[in-house]
């Protein structure tokens, strides 16, 4: 991992990952393959990415849909096993423990889905849905300290103690993340993977749910990780962006650098595209043609076929990434030094604050 890609300091590293890999074999199978002459086909999800987050901070994957940053979510807490690569926690590389030796990091690292209906068991009380976490870790055994501590996690989130008897479809989708945000944190973790947490609410209420996790962030000292294909939402809520590309990292480093002086074409092209981050000056790239399949990734640098830059080297070797002013780019025209100036893009507007039931009638 290059030297710029601690991220603020490997030592006060919470998660630290290197190299992590993650292949789907998506082969058809085995009699098909040998009747069409096929061979094994493997998808590179998530090829070799570094990075790191310090304690207390916010880091946020982003780029388009199929890019892996999920995958790599799922990596972290557990639910994939990675291919290769290293996922440490804590010192610990969590990536190779056994099952039965899971159950103190799933306390720890707990996940917050896009979709909070989806997430949350439809038949349970919002009471039961708390207080399984609490239960699963053994956490509290007498039922008025369950109860208790699930009023007190309501009333963390917004929500009135009298909320826990009553059912999921009962609430709006700002007020259903809420529940999921109190479920998280009901097993008092460190560590918050967030996938898409506002993606599927409107826009205010996406603002009230950043803002109440930002101020869980400092009550609680939590750690983030954040993904997003939304440049305005990492933009408020990240210490440190990691922009990925078909598997791979292809810029990374301090969220205000990264919006400042935008390295990497796909970068810049990304910013180009939200509509609230708007460029000054220059002309808007185009943002030319499809996400390549996954399966069949383009040679060298896969972002070539779209990007206005490319040589002949660029379709050729894959970029390594170096260090440019303490951010870390995966370019050879970077490398070379003959892209134009990058664009510094204008802020998006800051968030509202929290209005006072304000999520209700979503
Ligand atoms: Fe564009 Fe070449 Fe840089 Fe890839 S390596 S982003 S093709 S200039």
């Amino acid at each position: 991992m290059p030297s710029g890609m601690n991220g603020g300091g490997a030592e006060g590293a919470l998660l630290k990952v290197e190299t992590l890999r993650k292949y789907f074999d998506v082969s058809k199978p085995f009699l098909n393959r040998l009747i069409e002459g096929e061979g094994r086909q493997v998808l590179k999800a998530v090829d070799g990415v570094s990075f790191v987050i310090p304690r207390g901070k916010t880091f946020s994957l982003v780029g388009e849909s199929g890019c892996g940053k999920s995958t790599i979510a799922q990596c972290v807490v557990g639910l994939y096993k990675p291919t290769s690569g290293f996922v440490g926690f804590d010192g610990v590389d969590v990536s190779q423990l056994a099952q039965r030796r899971m159950m103190p990091y799933r306390r720890r690292v707990q996940m917050i889905f896009q979709d909070p209906y989806a997430s949350l068991n439809p038949r349970w009380r919002v009471s039961d849905i708390i207080a399984e976490p609490i239960r699963e870790h053994n956490l509290l055994s007498a039922e008025t300290d369950i109860r208790s501590r699930v009023e007190e996690l309501l009333n963390l989130v917004g929500m009135a103690a009298r909320d826990r008897f009553a059912y999921p479809h009962e609430f709006s989708g700002g007020q259903r993340q809420r529940i999921s945000i109190a479920r998280a944190l009901a097993s008092h973790p460190d560590f918050l993977v967030c996938d898409e947490p506002t993606s599927a609410l409107d826009v205010s209420v996406q603002a009230q749910i950043l803002n109440l996790m930002m101020d869980l962030q400092r009550e609680l000292g939590l750690t983030y990780m954040f993904i997003s294909h939304n440049l305005a939402v990492v933009y408020h809520v990240s210490d440190f962006v990691g922009v990925m590309y078909l598997g791979r990292i292809v810029e990374y480093g301090s969220a205000r650098t990264l919006f400042r002086h935008p390295r990497h074409p796909y970068t810049r092209l990304l910013l180009e595209t939200v509509p609230n981050i708007r460029s000054r000056g220059q002309e808007r790239l185009p943002l030319a043609g499809e996400v390549p399949s996954p399966i069949h990734p383009p040679s060298g640098c896969h972002f070539h076929p779209r990007c206005p830059f490319a040589e002949e080297r660029c379709r050729r070797e894959a970029p390594q990434p170096i260090v440019v002013e303490g951010m870390v780019v995966a370019c050879h025209g970077v490398e070379e030094d003959r892209l134009p100036a990058p664009v510094p893009a204008q802020p998006p507007p800051p968030l509202l604050r929290d209005r006072p039931g304000g999520d209700a009638a979503q």
